[in-house]
This record gives structure tokens, sequence and C-alpha cells, in this order.
């Protein structure tokens, strides 16, 4: 009989990938289409751009890296891979360790299959899609109850007749500062990237006669960054050309204008570029904007920039407001994307922290068991700027294949999950390994969440010095945790002459708020030339949270910094009326009395990250170290569950080769308690996953205990959550 799946996914970029993954996990029937050879997108080793996210970009968010599915691929493929991790040299692994995943978790694949037509069961319903399979002259439909458009340009929803919006909207339609004065089609452009290696010794090229010919001093290259190894995302074409309907005239454009500018930098001036040759040229054109479907909600400027608080949230994002001048390279003589043109002004416009993407944004508001994930999905052109980059659209999709378990599990429609079931998906998304900000574990099932813990030790929060200092050239500051009386905070500045030092201390709603204009504390400081160790009295209970200090501008004056890196902490500056996070580095401070803000308790706080509180447990430094969990009365175990430290700070280019977390725990055992006897119910070694999940016998106990005995290099141990269920 012809199967029918529970849920048929189109498109194996990321947004697809986790989609399919997180709905079979929750045990759904999936199968996924891809027209190409490989899975992945615009990330796979045919196009080669790397993942951006909330932690990455002109404004780097602070301890924002995406977690859930996008989490493990990427550092199973980080772990796996020599290459650095940036545009044009992502290689082949990422594609496998997709192929694999989705292969090991059983979802069926069709490579090389491409979903031509939507087949509708009635005008509100789709029922299969036709679909073509290239090398094996095959056509056929595949059949599903619903069904994920992650094709970027959504050519399901479009044939299903799904309401979408292309182009720019106008400045008024939503109010948007950076929308222009009247809609146009002014979207961003297609592009292929390239790579070069180093031949050892000069090597001449000789372009075709039809490249693109960037002189000398060309004005076009001139605004165009190109002083670092390709490939260049500026190499863009767009606007006027159709990026759908002629992305094969963008992609033979693109390549003469890719020729033309490796023409350039070999032949036309002094780039130092003699060695080079080039080693591969992309031949699918990487696509950033067409159709954007509409949902029950479409997300705008506004709502990212105020950090709105969507009831419905099931995703977040945090990459600034990227967009594109219209026409990308044939635009010659504007910057390819506004702020490449250093005016902090407009950078300042453009930056985002951390909000939420609604779930009413990822289903069509017209066909009923249809929904979207990646770039397609219900924002304006403005908001794309920032929803469009592949880790917060790899969430969208882990969203989006969880919330169709939930309709399969009640037989409803995406649309009936907001709001009666809303919860139920955060809950699931939670659950797997997500963070949506504001949402926190309220798993009834969870047995952890109302245990007493107690753990071997805990770190005390105290600031490493170092030789590094920053100049209070501008206002900066520290975001940090603070709980009880606090006496007094000490910094050591550097002063090169008697002046005076202006402190300011705020409240933030959470570490990515920067709203408050209101001093908690405000005091100026007499400092004196030389070195000198400030303490500011502060003399104060605070109620736990993320607070943030800083300090006015003041040209003589130096701070000295810190390499010590903590969860929840960050230094930051003001760059005119924005804030923004320096996240290699903190400010040296030391709080009296002594802060200890890494508690085991923090394990089920249940926020798996920094977000009002650090919300993690660090142990001191050496092994064993362990955490245990009492509970109230005896109860049934047979699964548990971690969350470990996945470097979550680090932003995706950051990560070297070969890289696994160094906290994260290599061994470890897990015990349960019943009367006076402790049972070791899993011991694992080797681990370098960052999210583990346990399953044994269920056993009747009054204490869990997990016991660590080597991390993947670090000296010691942390631990953003942990739950336990009955199975
Ligand atoms: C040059 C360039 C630089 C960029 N820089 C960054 C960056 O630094 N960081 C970042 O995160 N993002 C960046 N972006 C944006 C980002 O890559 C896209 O917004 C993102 O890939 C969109 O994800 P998606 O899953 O919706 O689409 P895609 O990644 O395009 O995935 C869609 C998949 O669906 C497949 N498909 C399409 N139609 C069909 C069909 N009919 N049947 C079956 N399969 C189909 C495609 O082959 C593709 O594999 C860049 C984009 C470009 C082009």
């Amino acid at each position: 009989m012809e199967k029918i799946y529970d849920l048929v996914v189109i498109g194996g970029g990321l947004a697809g990938v986790c989609g399919a993954i997180s709905a079979r996990r929750n045990g759904l029937s999936v199968i996924i289409i891809q027209d190409r050879p490989v899975f992945g997108g615009n990330a796979s080793s045919e196009i080669r751009v790397n993942i951006g996210g909330a932690c990455g970009g002109l404004s780097p968010n602070a301890w924002a890296r995406e977690t859930g599915i996008i989490c493990e691929l990427f550092l199973e493929e980080r772990k796996r891979n020599f290459a650095p991790y940036r545009n044009s040299f992502i290689n082949s692994n990422f594609d496998i360790v997709l192929y694999e995943f989705l292969r090991n978790e059983g979802v069926d694949i069709l490579l090389d299959t491409s979903a031509r037509k939507a087949i509708m069961k009635k005008h509100d319903l789709i029922e299969g899609v036709l679909c073509i399979q290239l090398g094996s002259e095959k056509e056929f439909v595949v059949k599903g109850k619903y069904f994920l458009d992650a094709s970027g340009d959504g050519t399901i929803a479009y044939s299903a007749g799904a309401e979408f919006r292309i182009g720019r909207e106008s400045r008024y339609e939503f109010n948007e500062s950076l929308a222009p004065e009247k809609e146009d089609m002014g979207i961003m452009g297609n592009s292929l990237l390239f790579l070069v290696r180093d031949a050892g010794r000069p090597v001449k090229f000789t372009p075709p006669s039809w490249i693109v010919k960037y002189k000398k001093d060309d004005i076009t290259l001139k605004l165009r960054r190109h002083d670092y190894l390709p490939g260049y995302w500026w190499i863009e074409v767009g606007f006027p050309y159709d990026t759908i309907y002629e992305n094969e005239d963008i992609k033979h454009n693109l390549i003469s204008h890719v020729l033309g500018v490796w023409d350039h930098l070999k032949n036309e001036g002094e780039h130092g570029f003699e060695n080079y040759v080039i080693e591969w040229i992309g031949m699918v054109p990487g696509k950033r904007e067409s159709r954007r479907f509409a949902g029950d909600y479409i997300l705008n400027e506004n709502d990212v920039k105020e950090r709105k608080i969507f009831p419905d949230a099931i995703a977040y994002g945090g990459w600034f407001i990227d967009l594109h001048t219209p026409g990308g390279i044939l635009a010659k003589e504007d910057f390819p994307e506004p702020s490449q043109s250093g005016k902090i002004e407009e950078i300042e416009k453009r930056i985002v922290y951390i909000y939420t993407i609604p779930f009413r944004c990822i289903y069509s508001k017209n066909i009923k068991n249809l929904v979207m994930a990646g770039r397609n999905i219900s924002v304006t052109h403005v908001a794309l700027g920032t929803t469009r980059v592949m880790g917060t659209c790899a969430l969208i999709g882990q969203a989006a294949g969880t919330a169709i378990s939930i309709c399969k599990k009640y037989g409803i429609f995406p649309s009936d999950i907001y709001p009666s079931r809303i919860k139920e998906l955060q809950q699931k998304l939670l659950k797997d390994g997500c963070f949506i900000p504001g949402i926190k574990n309220e798993d009834k099932s969870d047995i952890l969440r109302d245990s007493k813990v107690n753990a071997s030790s805990h770190r005390m929060l105290k600031m490493e010095k170092s030789d590094s200092e920053a100049h209070l050239c501008i206002a900066i500051g520290q975001k940090l945790p603070l709980k009880g009386k606090i006496e007094d905070i000490a910094v050591k500045v550097r002063a090169k002459r008697d002046t005076f030092l202006k402190f300011h201390l705020r409240e933030s709603y959470d570490l990515w708020d920067f709203s408050s204009r209101k001093d908690i504390i405000c005091r100026k400081i007499k400092v004196r030339k030389g070195e000198n160790i400030v303490k500011i009295r502060i003399n104060r209970e605070f109620k736990e949270g993320i607070y943030w200090f800083f300090f006015d501008e003041n040209e003589n004056v130096y701070l000295m910094e810190s390499l010590s890196q903590f969860p929840g902490l960050s230094k930051i500056f003001r760059c005119r009326e924005k804030w923004r996070f320096d996240k290699r580095k903190n400010i040296w401070f030391e709080i009296r009395p002594p802060l200890f803000p890494f508690q085991p308790e923090n394990i089920i706080s249940g926020v798996s990250r920094p977000e009002r509180w650090t919300n993690v447990w660090i142990s001191e430094d050496g092994f064993p170290q362990w955490v245990e969990f009492v509970f109230k009365e005896k109860r049934k175990i047979g699964m548990v569950q971690f969350m470990f430290d996945a470097a979550i700070n680090l932003e995706y280019n950051e990560i070297p080769p070969f890289f696994v977390p160094d906290q994260i725990p290599s061994h470890y055992t897990i015990s349960l308690k019943s009367g006076n006897r402790w049972i070791k119910v899993v011991e694992v070694k080797d681990n370098t996953s960052y999210f583990c999940r346990h399953k044994f016998k269920p056993e009747t106990a009054e204490r869990l205990k997990i016991e660590i005995f080597k991390t993947n290099g670090s000296r010691y141990v942390s631990i953003y959550e942990a739950r336990a269920y009955c199975s």
C-alpha cells in the first residue's frame, strides 16, 4: 500500500534537516526531499556558507549560540573536521554528518529529488507532492498528513496557493525605519563563493574574455573588502533579476564576476595572491531571499528591536539586521551592505539583542497542514535581515517538526496549537535541548524539579588578573550576576593623571537587556595618577539577577581586563547610544563579600543557559566531582538527561577544527539510592556530546547522583541542566 507519511519535509537545508530530525525523534514517520546530492542547503559543501546565529555578526550577543539539534550537528562536524569553519572552507564533513544523523534517526531520504508541485486534497489541504528524481528518470508522488516547506523559495507552499509576500514593504506598512519609502522589489540577491590555495610558487591567471573587468582603481572593489582569503559574500547579483525565475541567468552573471574579481586580485595591483590558484568555485548560487509566506503574524523590525515578548515564542534570534544593497555587486557605487561603510550610526541602526520568534510566523494562514521553516517564514523583508541566518533557521526547523508531533498527537492543524497547546510545544522544545527566552522548565513529570541538590563543591566567582587593559575612551562596563548583600566592588585602573571616575550600576531584565536608564548606584570616585585598586561602595542587598555596571568615558583612564570566562558575564561597551558585548573579555573586578553564583541548584533552575541568572553549576578544580538530587519521596526513574556546556559563548566561526568543548564530562556515572543501597545504572566513558539522554530499566529511588571522573580537558565540571523521568 502507498505510504502516507506523518510529515513530508521539502528542502534539506538546516531548517529542513532539523525539522525532520525533531519530528522523527518525536515519533513521526518522516521523509525529507532534497533536490541536490547533499544536505545542508547554503551550509553544504556545494555552497559553503558558514552558519551564523544570535551569537555572531556585526554585534554578537553573549552566551547566545543555539543549542538543540543544530548544536549536536555542528559540534559533531567540528569534532571530525580538520578545516577551519568559515565561508568557502566548508567541506564534505558537514554534508555527511547531516546525512548520517537523518539516516540513524530513521528519516526516509530522497536526494537528487525535486519537489515540483503540491497535489491538493482540498483547496486548503495538501495531500502529496509531485517529485522528479535526477539520475533515475523517476516521477512520483509522496503523500503525507502534514508538510514542512523548508525549501527556501517555498516551491510547494507556492504551488499549494499559500499566501506570500515578496519584495520590500514600504516604511509605513509596519512603521519600519530600515524599510524604503515605497514598496519595491529590491530584495537580496544570490551569490557564489570560491576558494583559493597557495601553490607555493607564483602562478599566472589568464582570464576568459567574458569576465567582468575590475580595473586597478575600480570603485566597486574599493567599497568591498578583499584583503582576506576568498570567498566573498558580496559577489552577489540580485535586483533587477528575479532570484527564483532568473536563477540560471544570475549564475552565469556571477561566474563572470567571480573570475573578474579573481583577475583583479591576480593581475590588477598588489594583493598578495601571486602564489594562489583557484581550488573551487561554487556552481550552485546560494540564495538569500525570495517568497515569505504569511502566517497569522508577520514579524517586523520593531518586534525584534523592542524585544517584544510573544506568548507563543518558539525560537530566538540575535544576528544584526543584515540587509544588503539591492542589486549586490551590480550596485557598483554603493557599499554591499550599509554598515560596511564603518559608520557607527549605520551599525547602530541594525543592532538587535536576543528577541523571540512567535509560532504564528511558521505556519501558513490559508493552507491548513503546512508549516514553513528557514528564510521563507512570515516576516517582513527587514525582519528577514536577522531571522535568515542558519542558526536561527535551524531552531525554527526544530520547532516546526516538534509542532507537527503535537498536531499528530491531538489530530489538529498547526493553527490550532496557539493558544491552547503552545505551552506543550514550548516545554517539549526545552526538554529537547532548545532555549526559548523567558520560558522555564515547568514539566511536571521531571522528577528533579522539586528535589534538593547537593554537590561536592561549587566555584566562587573569582576573576584572574591579566595584562590587558581597556581604554575608557568610550563607556565600558560589565554584565555580571549579583545576589544578597554586596559591600563593595573593586576594579583596577591606571590613570594618566589625577581624575574622577563615574560609576553606574543598573538592573537588567536579562543578560541581553540594556533598556534601564535608572542607576541603582551612582558614584563619582577620585582616582590618583598611576595604578590604583578602586573600591566602589555598594552596601546593598540584591535579589538574584544579572546586573550591569559601567564607567562613563574618561580619556585618562584604563581599566584592567580579565581573560577569565564565566557563564553570564561579559564585558560591554557603548558606541554612541548602543551597548554591545565584547564577548572575549571581562573587566577585572572583585566583589566583597565573595559571590558564589554557580551553585548546584542552578542545574534545576529551569533555564539551560545564562539568562536572568547564570543557570549553571560549576565545580571547583579536581576530580571526582558529584552532584546529588534528594527527592521528597521515593520516585521511579528510568531516564536521565543532561545539558552540558557546549561553549555557547563562542560563535560558529570561532570554533577550531577537531574541537570538543572541554567542560563536557567524558567519564561519568549515574547512580540511584534506595534505602542504604546505591545502584549504578549508567556508566559513560569517552563522551563528547553536550546533550545526553540515558534510558535504563526503571528503579525506585530516593536519591540520584551523577559522579564525574574526567572531562574533555577542563579542570572543573559545568552542567547547565539535568532532568529525570520515569521512562
Ligand atoms: C553568500 C551567502 C552568505 C550568507 N552568509 C550567511 C552567514 O554568514 N551566516 C548565515 O547563517 N547565513 C548566511 N546567509 C543566509 C543563509 O544561508 C540563508 O538565509 C539560509 O540558508 C536559509 O536557510 P533555508 O534552510 O531556508 O534555505 P537553504 O539553506 O537554501 O536550504 C533550502 C534547501 O532546499 C532545497 N530545495 C529547494 N527547492 C527544493 C525543491 N523544490 N525540492 C527539494 N528541495 C528543494 C535546496 O537545494 C536547499 O538545499 C548567506 C547566504 C548567502 C547566499
